[in-house]
């Protein structure tokens, strides 16, 4: 056997390019796929659903700020930080109205409201539906932003993960994603999360939850998650790679 021995110099040499052998392919690859998410993003539509609306207040403070309008403000700041990102947005609302139209057969204000808000979302072929909504709860103490998914969507627990990591770095007590019982996400076709921004039955929280500066933390959080699972999502859907 022969031994070769090399300078030390050739060996650095040596190293330095198979390091820039190894790295090139993953480099490309990487490119590739940014290059194909970044297309695709355009034609991404994320549904962001204020919850309630006109007639329906939601759930209010204690000093009588509304559920609705709190959702609606989240929403829409929401909607501005995903569209800088190239995201497209669709909003089931963007002024204080409620979606309970008309329709046959379909009994119950509540029932028809959130018929509209799912039909929206399949109309919208929305990738992601993100219902905004506040909590309340008979436990003055009871605080916290937690994201809902529907347990049997694997997309949509992903969603919820991510968003509430993001949300977790601006609460004092992190929370855990939960699944949830929401009718909305338990329909086919939707992939979605519902967030509880907080809980307005808390005096301390209440009063954040009305601040312009606080609700845009959250919809930049809200954003943030969303643009997490974002590639890996659309990964899933269209593993072919294209450059449009
Ligand atoms: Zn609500």
């Amino acid at each position: 056997m022969r031994i070769i021995i090399l300078p030390k110099k050739k060996i650095l040499c040596c190293l330095y390019l198979l390091g820039i052998l190894l790295t090139v392919p993953l480099f490309f690859s990487f490119f590739l796929r940014i290059t194909s998410v970044g297309g695709t993003l355009k034609k991404t539509t994320i549904l962001i659903d204020p919850g309630h609306g006109g007639i329906d207040g939601g759930t209010q403070d204690h000093h009588g700020y509304l559920e609705k309008d709190i959702n609606l403000s989240i929403g829409l700041k929401l909607r501005d930080h995903l569209r800088q990102s190239g995201v497209n947005v669709v909003m089931t609302r963007e002024d204080d109205r409620e979606l309970a139209t008309y329709q046959p057969g379909v009994g119950g204000r509540h029932r028809r409201d959130l018929n509209t808000r799912i039909e929206q979302a399949k109309k919208a072929k929305a990738l992601f539906l993100v219902s905004i909504h506040c909590d309340w709860s008979t436990d003055p103490k009871r605080r916290g932003m937690v994201a809902f998914y529907y347990y049997r969507n694997q997309a949509g627990k992903d969603l919820a993960f991510a968003i509430q990591e993001e949300l977790n770095k601006i609460q004092p007590n992190p929370q855990k994603a939960a699944p949830g019982k929401y009718f909305i996400l338990e329909q086919p076709g939707v992939t979605g999360v519902i967030v509880e921004a907080g809980f307005l039955s808390h005096p301390e929280e209440a009063a954040l939850l009305r601040q312009e500066e606080y609700q845009n933390k959250i919809a930049f959080h809200i954003a943030r998650g969303v643009l997490r699972v974002l590639p890996n999502r659309l990964a899933d859907q269209a593993p072919e790679v294209s450059s449009d």
